[in-house]
């Protein structure tokens, strides 16, 4: 798409939202069934798509794409009608006779920016979301996967209305066109980095922003797990590697780094050599299971942070950057300042950082921004429940990892540095909703209300 197609796109889907067919819960419906024509009629081809952008396996894509994204469609279709109703203020005394009302309405003309690392569930999610709430959608898709995003924008017209749902190819210089635009919302998932530019340009606009970023200010603010001594090692080592491998690590609530108590670390390691031996016996680089990072740019990255670090590589630690191929590593000895604490690592390594006791692991999260997901492994509810007392996190979940995300009913999102708004199911359509309110008035109330027409008076005060 050339740059000068931005603008048409941005009138067309003006036109689109200006027709008022989006008002329609039933149109709606069909809409976002349609998505789900969109991705069931098209499986093999998004299977094929997502491997050759991410040297994923079909499985890999089912569980973590193909599955969630048919099930929030399934959420907001069965959803919609309820959440649309226009809702009666609570009762009140001194204004029920006005008859209060809540409409829910949209927005008007949204824009979504999703990434590369999820393309699919991270794209159509929010666009479904924002024609369940009546909205038209410019979706920017990422161009670090080609094939998926090529894809997106050959089926998008014949399943969906193309006056309210339109895909904008492209890289820097198409989302920058976007961007010079006022959107009635802008959904943004993606890098700390863009995410300052999208808010700079949404300020210049007044568009207001959902960002699904981690813009870290504090070094290492950056999804923790913390292993308490009171634990199931077994599962929660599985567990912890499963998250943190699948997608190459290239999830933005994979577990970033593991906290474990002194006492704990031998055993951890021991579990660890065992699980990784289970899950690719014949090494990562021969399996299937094991996923690419994104680019070798992504590859050297990992590997000058791996070079950097001051803690000892105990498995793994291969990188092939001509082959987008990064190990499973796990890193000991892992200090607060260290290279692999440095940035959000968005790749398969795994530091540990070993501490003395509970205390010390909620006073090394609390030292760094509030993370997106903070994830405790304890059988103990006390050391449970003071974790998640004496800490802030987008999410917190208790022996598992990443499935919140796909959980029914709950909001997903960050606070503070790890993402500002929040989104799936009803979360979603409330994103893109406007609570409008309406209230009447009767000419006969100012019986009760001409006081406050001028010219005051004491006896009009006394009322
Ligand atoms: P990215 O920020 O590079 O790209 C995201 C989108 O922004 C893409 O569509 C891209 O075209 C666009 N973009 C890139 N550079 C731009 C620029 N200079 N101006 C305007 N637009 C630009 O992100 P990515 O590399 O595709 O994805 C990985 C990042 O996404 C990771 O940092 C990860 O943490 C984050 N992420 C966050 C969440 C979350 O919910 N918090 C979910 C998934 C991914």
């Amino acid at each position: 798409m050339s740059i000068e197609d931005v603008t048409k796109v941005r009138k067309e889907l003006q036109r689109g939202f200006a027709s008022k067919k989006t008002h329609s819960i039933a149109w709606r419906k069909a809409q976002i069934l349609a998505l789900v024509y969109l991705v069931k009629d098209n499986i093999d081809r998004f299977d094929t798509a997502l491997a050759l952008d991410l040297g994923r396996s079909p499985l890999e894509t089912h569980i973590m794409e193909l599955g969630p994204v048919l099930n929030d469609l399934r959420v907001l279709y069965d959803g919609v009608a309820n959440w649309a109703k226009t809702e009666s203020a609570p009762f009140s005394m001194a204004w029920f006779l006005m008859k209060p009302q809540i409409r829910k309405e949209p927005k008007g003309v949204v824009l979504v920016i999703s990434p590369f690392n999820y393309p699919l569930i991270l794209s159509l999610s929010p666009v479904a979301g924002a024609l369940a709430a009546g909205c038209t959608v410019a979706l920017k898709p990422s161009e670090q996967t080609p094939h998926v995003s090529a894809l997106l924008a050959e089926l998008m017209p014949k399943y969906v209305d193309a006056d309210v749902v339109r895909v904008v190819n492209g890289a820097v210089p198409e989302t920058t066109k976007l961007l010079e635009y006022q959107w009635d919302h802008i959904l943004y998932t993606g890098s700390g980095r863009v995410a300052r530019i999208v808010l700079t340009a949404a300020a210049k606009t007044l568009s207001p922003v959902t960002t699904e970023a981690n813009t870290f200010a504090i070094l290492g603010g950056k999804c923790p797990a913390i292993f308490d001594t009171k634990c199931d090692l077994r599962t929660f080592v599985r567990r912890i590697l499963w998250a943190k491998f699948v997608n190459s690590g290239q999830t933005c609530i994979a577990p970033d780094y593991a906290i474990v108590p002194k006492s704990l670390e031998l055993a951890v390691i021991e579990e660890i050599r065992s699980v990784l031996h289970e899950f690719y016996p014949d090494g990562a680089e021969r399996s299937s299971s094991f996923s690419k990072v994104i680019s070798s740019h992504s590859a050297t990255r990992l590997h000058t942070l791996l070079q950097k670090t001051g803690g000892e590589i105990i498995c793994g630690g291969k990188v092939d950057v001509e082959a987008r191929f990064v190990e499973p590593t796990i890193v000991r000895g892992v200090k607060g300042d260290d290279s692999l604490m440095s940035e959000y690592l968005f790749g398969p390594i795994l530091p540990i950082v070993t501490v003395d006791d509970i205390d010390e692991a909620i006073e090394f999260v609390k030292a760094r921004d509030h993370p997106l997901a903070l994830y405790i492994f304890s059988t103990d509810k006390e050391v449970q429940q003071k974790i998640i007392r004496s800490t802030q996190s987008g999410a917190v979940f208790v022996n598992d990892l990443i499935l919140h995300f796909v959980a029914h009913g709950v909001p997903f999102g960050g606070i503070g540095p790890s993402g500002s708004g929040q989104y799936k199911g009803k979360y979603t359509f409330d994103t893109f909703t406007h609570l409008r309110t309406v209230l009447v008035s009767p000419s006969w109330l100012d019986i009760i209300l001409s006081g406050r027409y001028p010219p005051y008076s004491a006896s009009k005060a006394r009322k």
